[in-house]
């Protein structure tokens, strides 16, 4: 009876919205391990890390001690055009299933982007600006990010410099054009343009980019360019901290509701929307004052949690970024050439490595062909398309939900549905015309990357 009362949708009226971003770090006893200097092997100092990155991102990077951290009235305006998303009630998703569960989504696709990343893009790209900066460099893979920061920065009247993967570049001219509308000026990767580039182009040459290179390039031109810095959308401390707004306004409409999730799912590419969406509920965790079943969903062609090893590594491919602690593949790894699900970074936040080593957290990887087919299902019923990043949590979503109606249980299943797939109609097409595999990496193949990881002592 209770259940008729919830709506579809739940809305938060707009004072509702988080006015601070939730550090988790602040409540977790093992903190991350700290970025170190590739070569000193020490800690990066905030004065270090302030030839990359803006002041004041370095100092939230670092802070893993402040719980609560004020978002900015402007950026806070910013919000108010998408946000707060909705939470929606799968009703139709249940039905459909014939599943005792409820299950619920956190909708973050309604922008241009298409996804969760303004939320962070345009925080970083505020503190850019306040720092009276000329702009930004950054690397995009499928391009949701790049298209993020080009709206923030557009908005904020930044120059907006993105190198995107060549491959992407090639396929997703559509995306790239979106960025150019917003004012960006669009690479591909590796490109003649830096030193690092010309590099990797002569030992690969006909190399169609990877996520790993075209952040090298970014950073060299955001460190030789005088008034530029560099900005990530996903992995590192800050991103998960801004992103915490997902779990933040997640938590307040399921309090308003007296819901409480017992399972709550994401899918982990870097770990920024993971990150954000259970940041409150970890928070509870950590404080012990309330349980979760946390999981991780990856793709089996790209297992950084679930078969990539705990160590430091680099963050890009060209090895001019900080080492980063973090469960990783080694930064070389590329997915195979058919995988189309995104999440291909070779590397996971270290935050989320860090309470997934804790046992905090669980994690799974999905064949490609079974995500493509939870998003159809999805798609069907829910009328959203979703991407096939957000697929992945979908396909674990219905996954627990189908074990609920094995076992009559009527579990509160909650997800992240991260964003919208009208980008990745290629790799849709390749589902339907049955063109797409589900290749994994053999033991041998990771081992061979996990040997060139950096010694560390
Ligand atoms: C970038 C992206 C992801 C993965 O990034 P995370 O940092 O792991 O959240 C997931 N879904 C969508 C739609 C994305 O654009």
């Amino acid at each position: 009876m209770a259940d008729q009362k919830i709506p579809y949708k739940i809305y938060l009226e707009e004072h509702e919205m988080p006015t601070s971003w939730y550090n988790v770090r602040a409540d977790m006893k093992n903190k991350p391990a700290p970025l170190v200097n590739p070569g000193t092997h020490k800690p990066m100092t905030a004065e270090e890390l302030g030839g990359v990155f803006c002041a004041e991102l370095v100092q939230q990077e670092m802070d893993n001690d402040t719980p609560y951290i004020e978002i900015p009235e402007e950026i806070r305006n910013f919000y108010k055009m998408y946000r707060p998303s909705p939470l929606v009630r799968a009703y139709c998703l249940e039905e459909k299933l014939q599943t005792p569960a409820k299950i619920y989504y956190k909708f973050e696709g309604n922008n241009t982007s298409g996804s969760h990343k303004l939320n962070s893009a345009i925080a970083q790209a505020y503190y850019a600006k306040k720092q009276g900066l000329k702009g930004v460099t950054t690397e995009t893979g499928a391009g949701q990010w790049g298209t993020a920061l080009s709206m923030a920065c557009s908005y904020l009247d930044l120059d907006c410099k993105v190198y995107m993967v060549k491959v992407s570049y090639e396929q997703k001219p559509f995306r790239r054009e979106v960025m150019r509308t917003y004012g960006a000026c669009v690479t591909p990767s590796p490109s003649d343009t830096t030193e690092v580039g010309r590099k990797i182009l002569a030992e690969h040459p006909g190399t169609t980019g990877s996520l790993g290179c075209a952040i090298s390039e970014a950073v060299e031109v955001a460190v030789s360019t005088p008034g530029y810095r560099y900005v990530l959308g996903s992995v590192l401390n800050q991103v998960l901290l801004h992103q915490s707004v997902i779990g933040l306004e997640t938590k307040t409409a399921m309090d308003k509701y007296g819901i409480k999730p017992d399972i709550i799912i994401g899918c982990a590419g870097g770990g920024s929307n993971l990150g954000g969406l259970i940041s409150p509920f970890m928070g509870e965790k950590l404080r012990g004052e309330a349980d979760y079943r946390i999981i991780a969903v990856e793709p089996a062609s790209c297992p950084s949690l679930t078969r990539g090893v705990f160590a430091y590594d680099f963050c890009d491919t060209g090895m001019v970024c900080p080492l980063a602690k973090m469960y990783t593949l080694g930064s070389d790894f590329i997915p195979a050439p058919n995988h189309a699900g995104g999440l291909r970074y070779h590397g996971m936040s270290p935050v989320l490595s860090q309470l997934y080593a804790d046992g905090l957290m669980e994690a799974v990887s999905v064949p490609q062909t079974k995500v493509f087919e939870a998003a159809e299902q999805f798609a069907r019923v829910e009328g959203i398309l979703p991407a096939p990043e957000s697929s992945h949590a979908i396909r674990v979503a219905i996954d627990e939900a189908l074990k609920c109606k094995q076992t009559g249980e009527e579990k509160t299943i909650l997800f992240g549905l991260t964003g919208t797939g009208y980008f990745d109609m290629v790799a849709y097409e390749k589902f339907h015309e049955g063109k797409m595999d589900d290749y994994v990496p053999t033991d041998e193949e990771l081992q061979a990357y996990f040997d060139k990881l950096p010694k560390m002592d």
